[in-house]
């Protein structure tokens, strides 16, 4: 199985593999191409250029499934799978990280509960990286393989022993946007830095853009309207901000199971409308 993990790493600056990979600090694990870029700019950022910080990412589908339009519509899975790959890497190389996994799964695969292929694969990857920060999607993603890939993650971290675990589990935005939380439950990561690199990490997916998905300027958009939006009292503290869930207390007491987790959260954001109507009803 290492043989299979080796196979899927590109490191951009060409070192050893397991070098790289035990270099790693910030880990980030997303479904598809691309997903890195969109949800963990944070630990890019906080890797870029800084030579005690290193970031990997690790890619769980082949983007066979990728839908196309364009320059791209005539493309064979096979041919996108390649394209794919290769823009991941290109974004690995721009944003100087440690090293680029992917695991070239199908989504039904990564979707099915107890699938030994992942399992396998993410156990070899935490245990080669050992990071002390992960970014993977958020539970209310609404693209079920986001969803399945945040809890595969969940499940590779408890097969971990608790000293071993990372310090930090972060769900990130994609597929949906996480604003909406309560704010004590909102993990806020200022990324106003290198706004040109955040650009550079979303415009290398040409296959996406040319397809009618230009997710540079919905990224960008998206990391501005929430740093205006955050506080309605005070000036903007930072130019763009990222929103995360923390998961770290699903790695932290491995009996609290995931739908409990969720339902405090919608608990939590329903008390807090619930009050609001309340005190302006006179109720
Ligand atoms: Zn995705």
């Amino acid at each position: 199985m290492l043989n299979n993990l080796l196979k899927a790493i590109y490191v951009p600056d060409h070192e050893d593999p397991l070098v790289a990979l035990s270099k790693t600090t910030h880990l980030a694990v997303g479904a598809h191409q691309d997903d890195i870029e969109i949800m963990a700019i944070d630990g890019i950022l906080a890797c870029y250029q800084n030579a005690d910080q290193h970031f990997t990412a690790c890619t769980v589908t082949d983007g066979r499934g990728t839908p196309r339009a364009g320059a791209f519509e005539n493309v064979s899975d096979a041919e996108m799978a390649e394209i794919r790959a290769n823009e991941q890497n290109k974004a690995a190389e721009i944003g100087k990280y440690a090293a680029q996994v992917q695991l070239g799964f199908q989504s039904h695969q990564v979707r099915q509960p107890d699938f030994k292929g992942l399992a396998d694969s993410l156990d070899q990857l935490f245990s080669h990286t050992r990071p002390k920060i992960v970014y993977t999607h958020n539970l209310f993603d609404k693209h079920s393989s986001h969803v399945a890939v945040a809890l595969r993650v969940i499940e590779a971290i408890r097969r971990m022993s608790p000293e071993t675990r990372p310090e930090k589990l972060y769900g990130c935005e994609v597929w949906r946007a996480l604003d909406f939380l309560p704010d004590e439950k909102k993990v806020l990561f200022d990324v106003s830095a290198e706004p040109d690199l955040q650009s550079a990490l979303l415009t290398v997916y040409e296959s996406q853009i040319a397809g009618g998905k230009n997710y540079e300027q919905a990224v960008i958009g998206r990391r501005i309207a929430n740093a205006t939006f955050q506080d309605p009292y005070q000036p903007d503290q930072a130019s763009r901000i990222s929103i995360a869930m923390d998961l770290s207390p699903l790695i932290r007491n491995d009996d609290l199971s995931v739908p409990e987790f969720t339902r405090a959260l919608f608990k939590a954001l329903e008390t807090q409308i619930s009050q609001t109507l309340a005190g302006l009803l006179g109720q």
